[in-house]
């Protein structure tokens, strides 16, 4: 039999996004479903193993089986998979997500940060790859991020390292839904950069800014993005401000880490070039110059499949520290004709 293929998962708060992925990082078959919490915990487990059953049974079509199973998912997860904090899942507070899924699938299961997943996908099969020490921000709803060192996720003595979305940029600065006032999420994510732009329109005519209709789950961010490109001052100045805060923050990361580089992923990545000259100005006089010179910053290259090749590759990590690809690529039973 091949060598076998890895689930990976991205469990976001709306959806569920999962596929069969080599050791190689290929994605070769990948699914999608709502998540659905409204009827509480236990049918949203069954929901996710009814899931996960389908992609086995997918990898069984082909003539493979599946070794095991990573889930990327926001919020604080320890080292044990226990989703210890998820703001968009919070019916999954508290729970051992890894174990409850081991047990009833009776496969090895590994859960991290959706950030987390994101910037190991991007770093071992995507833009990440030429650094051995980077940070990936994913701009999107919010601003995650994830730290590699050394071509090691630093994840923290709790898990909850990389949190770069709620760095303080604004001491009085607008609130966050973390309590705080002022986190560069406020300013860089896409919902931070339409209020950007609100405030901008709202204080120049006093009437509602044009953009108050725009929906989806990009807050109108894209459609921020054209009105920029062709020229909209206001739409313009919203990408600076996101771009002035990164290079803030990145500046400060920079003079602390000293990374190779910087790879942002999430659909405002799309909009980089908008945010980057800001950026790039802001960076130049934040931080020294050695380690300035050294960062790179780079857009993710996997899109929306980062995070779950990422949260595969993660899970194939452990199977191999477990010895697991060994007994799974060559077991016993097989050497011996059993
Ligand atoms: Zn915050």
């Amino acid at each position: 039999m091949s060598a076998p293929l890895v689930i990976g998962i991205d469990l976001g708060g709306t959806n569920c996004r999962g596929g069969l992925v080599t050791a190689s990082g290929a994605l070769v078959s990948s699914r999608r479903m709502a998540t659905e919490t409204g009827e509480g915990l236990e049918p949203f487990l069954q929901h996710l193993v009814r899931f996960c059953g389908d992609l086995i049974a997918d990898a069984g079509d082909g003539g493979q089986r599946v070794a095991g199973i990573g889930i990327g998912t926001p919020g604080v997860i320890s080292s044990e998979g226990v989703v210890q904090i998820s703001p968009n899942l919070s019916v999954l507070n508290g729970f051992p997500l890894a174990r409850e899924l081991e047990n009833r699938l009776g496969l090895p299961v590994r859960v991290v940060n959706d950030a987390n997943a994101i910037a190991w996908g991007e770093g071992e099969f995507g833009a990440g790859r030429p650094f051995s020490s980077f940070v990936a921000l994913t701009l999107g709803t919010g601003v995650g991020g994830g730290l590699v060192l050394h071509r090691r996720l630093w994840l923290g003595s709790d898990g909850s390292a990389g949190e770069i979305g709620h760095v303080m940029v604004d001491a009085e600065g607008r609130l966050c839904g973390c309590g705080n006032r002022g986190c560069l999420e406020q300013y860089a994510s896409a919902k931070g950069i339409v209020l950007s732009y609100r405030n901008l329109v709202e204080r120049k005519s006093g009437n509602d800014p044009p953009c108050s209709g725009w929906g989806g789950s990009d807050g109108g961010a894209v459609a921020l993005a054209e009105a920029a490109r062709r020229g909209d001052l206001a739409a313009r100045a919203s990408f600076a401000e996101a771009g002035r805060r990164l290079g803030q923050v990145l500046g400060g990361v920079a003079n602390l880490l000293n990374l190779d580089g910087v790879v942002f992923c999430g659909g405002v990545s799309g909009s980089l070039d908008l945010i980057l000259p800001d950026l790039e100005d802001e960076l130049a006089h934040r931080a020294f110059a050695i380690p300035g010179a050294r960062l790179r910053i780079v857009a993710g290259e996997l899109g929306e499949q980062a995070g779950i090749v990422g949260a595969a590759a993660l899970a194939l990590e452990l199977l191999e520290e477990d010895g697991f690809s060994a007994r799974a690529g060559t077991s016993k039973e097989d050497v011996d004709g059993g």
